[in-house]
C-alpha cells in the first residue's frame, strides 16, 4: 500500500517491522462528552484503513487509549481537566461520566460500522506502565522532577519537532496559547510526565508513586499503552490532524527516549471535519452528534458514505445539503443492488480484475473515493448479477455501507410492492428522477414524473428511510 506518511510528509510504501504483521494505534477519545461527528470522521477512515490493511492480507493488531484521566483542556499542561469538567457538568464521578461515554462512543461507532480495536485499554488501567516510563525516563536523564511534578525535558533531544516545516517559533505559539508560562519547565517545549502539583486540588483520581500522591500527562498514556500492546516497535501510529502537535509529536520524545530507538516509522493523520464557522469542537457548544443525525431521519451510515466520498488528507465541510446529496447516492446504490439476482456462477476470472482495481485505487493512500467508484463500475460491469453482487460484498469488507442489508429490507419491501422486477427498477428509476429534479428545483419535471407515476398506479411514501412506494390497481 501508499501511504502518505506525516513523518516525512510524502506519500510512501507502507512497511512493517514484520513482514505480513502491522501494529497499529489509534489514539482513542476523551471520554468526557459525546463523540462528535468531527471527531467519528477521524474513526471513520482509520477504520477503513485497519480494515483495508486486513483487506490486502496483513495481520493487523490495532490498539487504542480512552482517556479517562489527565486530558487538560489545554494541550499545554494546562486548565481544568476535560474529565474533571464532564464531572462537574453532569454532577457525577469522573468513572461514572468515563463509563457513560465509553458506551456512548462505542454505540456510536457500532452504528457507523467502525470496528471495535483489538485492544482497547483504558488509561485508568495502566497506572504502573506510566509510573515505570516515567521512573526510567528519569534514571536516563531525560526527565526532571520541579515544583512536584515530573517534567520531560526537550533539549535532550537531537530533534525536537519531528512533523512538519513549521518554525520553532510558529509551533511554540500552540503551548503558549492562552496560557501564563510554567515557572517550573526548563524549556517552553517541556511537558509533564506525572503532575503531583495540580492546581485543581479537587482532581477525583490520583495514584501514589515515587513522587507523590499525583496522575499521569496525557502523552504518556498512549505512549506507556501502545508499546504494552503493541510492542516496541510500532509500524502505524494514527489520530486526527490536531494530535500531530503537541500530542504526537510529545509521544515520540518520550517514547524513543524510553526505548533508545526508532518507535513509529509512520504516522496518518486525519484532516478536520469542519463546520460553517471552522473545525467542529466540542468547546463551541452545540456539536453534531449521531444521535442528532439519526433524529433529523438520517441513517448514520450515509454519514460513513459522506466520508468516504472525500479524501482523508483534505478538510471535510460539513452542511445538511451535502449530506442530503449523499443520501441521494446511497439510496441509489442500494436500490440498483436490490435489483441483483442471486443467480448463476460468479465469474472468479471477471472478478479479480475488479478486486484488482479496487486495490490499487484505495491502496494508492486510502482513496476510498475512488475505491467507491469501482463499486459504481462494477454495478455498470457486463458480468452477471452473481458476480456484481460477490464483488460488492468483497469491497463492503472495506467501506462497510451495510449496503447488502439495505438492499435486501428494500427486497423484501419490494416484494410487497405488487410490481414485477422490472417494473420495479422502472418505478426506481423515475422515483430516483423525481428526487434530482426536486433538489435541482425543476417542479414541472417533478410533477410530470409525479403523472407518470399516478397513472401506474404508484402510491408514494416519504419516510425517513426514503421514498417507499407501492402499487394499488
Ligand atoms: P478527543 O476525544 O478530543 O481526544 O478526540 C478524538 C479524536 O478526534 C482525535 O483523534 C482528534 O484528533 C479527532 N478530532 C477532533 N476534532 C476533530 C474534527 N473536527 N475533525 C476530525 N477529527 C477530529
Ligand atoms: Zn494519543
Amino acid at each position: 500500500m501508499i501511504l502518505y506518511n506525516t513523518l516525512g510528509q510524502k506519500k510512501q510504501e507502507f512497511v512493517t517491522h514484520e513482514a505480513g504483521k502491522v501494529n497499529m494505534y489509534t489514539c482513542g477519545p476523551t471520554v468526557y462528552h459525546y463523540a462528535h461527528i468531527g471527531n467519528l470522521r477521524t474513526y471513520i477512515m482509520e477504520d477503513a484503513l485497519d480494515k483495508f490493511l486486513r483487506y490486502i492480507g496483513y495481520d493487523v493488531n490495532r490498539v487504542m487509549n480512552i482517556t479517562d484521566v489527565g486530558h487538560l483542556a489545554s494541550d499545554a499542561d494546562t486548565g481544568e481537566d476535560k474529565m474533571l469538567k464532564g464531572a462537574k457538568r453532569e454532577k457525577k464521578t469522573v468513572l461514572e461520566i468515563a463509563d457513560f461515554y465509553t458506551k456512548a462512543f462505542f454505540e456510536d461507532c457500532k452504528k457507523l460500522n467502525i470496528r471495535t480495536p483489538d485492544v482497547v485499554m483504558p488509561a485508568t488501567q495502566c497506572i504502573p506502565e506510566f509510573i515505570e516510563m516515567v521512573t526510567v525516563l528519569l534514571e536516563k536523564g531525560y526527565a526532571y522532577e520541579a515544583g512536584g511534578n515530573v517534567y520531560f525535558d526537550t533539549s535532550k533531544l537531537d530533534k525536537y519537532y519531528v512533523f512538519g516545516n513549521q518554525t520553532e517559533e510558529d509551533l511554540a505559539v500552540g503551548v503558549r496559547d492562552s496560557v501564563e508560562e510554567d515557572e517550573h519547565k526548563r524549556n517552553k517545549t517541556d511537558f509533564v510526565l506525572w503532575f503531583t502539583k495540580s492546581k485543581f486540588e479537587d482532581q477525583e483520581l490520583k495514584w501514589d508513586s515515587p513522587w507523590g500522591n499525583g496522575y499521569p500527562g496525557w502523552h504518556i498514556e498512549c505512549s506507556a499503552i501502545s508499546i504494552k500492546h503493541g510492542g516496541e516497535y510500532l509500524d502505524l501510529h494514527c489520530g486526527g490532524v490536531d494530535n500531530a502537535f503537541p500530542h504526537h509529536t510529545n509521544e515520540i520524545a518520550q517514547s524513543e527516549a524510553y526505548l533508545g530507538h526508532q518507535w513509529c516509522p509512520h504516522w496518518f493523520h486525519v484532516l478536520h471535519l469542519l463546520d460553517s464557522t471552522g473545525k467542529m469542537s466540542k468547546s463551541k457548544g452545540e456539536f453534531l452528534t449521531v444521535s442528532l443525525l439519526e433524529s433529523k431521519g438520517y441513517d448514520p451510515l450515509v454519514y460513513r458514505m459522506f466520508c468516504l466520498q472525500s479524501h482523508y488528507r483534505k478538510p471535510l465541510t460539513f452542511t445538511f445539503e451535502s449530506l442530503d446529496n449523499a443520501v441521494v447516492a446511497y439510496n441509489k446504490l442500494v436500490s440498483r443492488i436490490a435489483t441483483l439476482k442471486d443467480e448463476g456462477e460468479v465469474d472468479t476470472e471477471k472478478a479479480q480484475e475488479y478486486i484488482d482495481k479496487f486495490k490499487e485505487a484505495v491502496g494508492n493512500d486510502l482513496n476510498t473515493s475512488l475505491g467507491l467508484t469501482c463499486l459504481y463500475d462494477v454495478l455498470k460491469a457486463p458480468v452477471n448479477d452473481a458476480t456484481k453482487l460477490y464483488l460488492v460484498r468483497d469491497f463492503e469488507q472495506v467501506l462497510s455501507l451495510g449496503l447488502i442489508e439495505a438492499a435486501k429490507k428494500i427486497a423484501d419491501a419490494q416484494a410487497d410492492t405488487g410490481a414485477s422486477d422490472e417494473e420495479a427498477q422502472e418505478i426506481e428509476a423515475l422515483i430516483a428522477q423525481r428526487t434530482e429534479a426536486r433538489k435541482a428545483k425543476d417542479w414541472a419535471t417533478a410533477d410530470r414524473i409525479r403523472d407518470e407515476l399516478n397513472a401506474r398506479g404508484v402510491v408514494l411514501e416519504d419516510t425517513p428511510q426514503g421514498i417507499k412506494w407501492k402499487i394499488v390497481r
